[in-house]
């Protein structure tokens, strides 16, 4: 196989590779590899175990997080960022987000959500207005050009015949 990989590039391949992050012929090749080499299979099964420990340790602390108390937040956690508990309430609930990380993660999140929300709404409602003032405001404009031409024009029409009547009038008395 021409495009066989040495044990250093696979060493340096493998946490994509348990990752599952390489093309399926890199892939391939490291299978190759690892069939072949025992002394990289014994690394990969090493840094396999290792990543499935640190994993089950990340769930085990969670677990310890997952407490009554943390159920409890939980449930208010939207009362409290609305502002609608009490003050003996509210600093519980405080507490438990300090104390919690699970619950901290959980606040953070929230005040994101509640942000993002917020500004697509602010986003909207100026948008309508944009939309709405821009709207009356073609409108008046199309109406204040359309209302000026005319009286302009009524205007002209007016002078010219005045102009023309006084005119005819002078030539008449002129030559007649
Ligand atoms: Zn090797």
């Amino acid at each position: 196989m021409e495009n066989e990989l040495t044990c250093n590039q696979v060493i340096a391949l493998l946490s994509f590779y348990e990752e599952d992050k390489l093309n399926t012929r890199l892939k391939e090749y490291v299978d190759e590899h690892l069939s072949k080499c025992k002394k990289c299979r014994e690394i990969y099964m090493k840094s396999a175990k290792i990543a499935k420990q640190i994993i089950n340790l990340n769930n085990e602390a969670e677990k310890t997080y997952m407490t009554k108390q943390y159920d409890d937040f939980r449930h208010k956690l939207s009362s409290y960022i609305d502002n609608e508990l009490d003050e003996h309430e509210s600093i519980r609930i405080k507490k438990i987000a300090i104390s919690n990380p699970l619950a901290r993660k959980d606040l953070e999140e929230m005040y994101t959500f509640k942000k993002l929300l917020h500004n697509s709404f602010e986003k909207t409602r100026s948008e309508c207005k944009n939309d709405f003032s821009k709207a009356i405001i073609n409108k008046l404009e199309k109406n204040y050009i359309q209302s000026d031409n005319n009286s302009i024009l009524k205007i002209i029409y007016a002078f010219t015949t005045i102009i023309s009547i006084i005119v005819v009038g002078m030539i008449a008395t002129l030559y007649f």
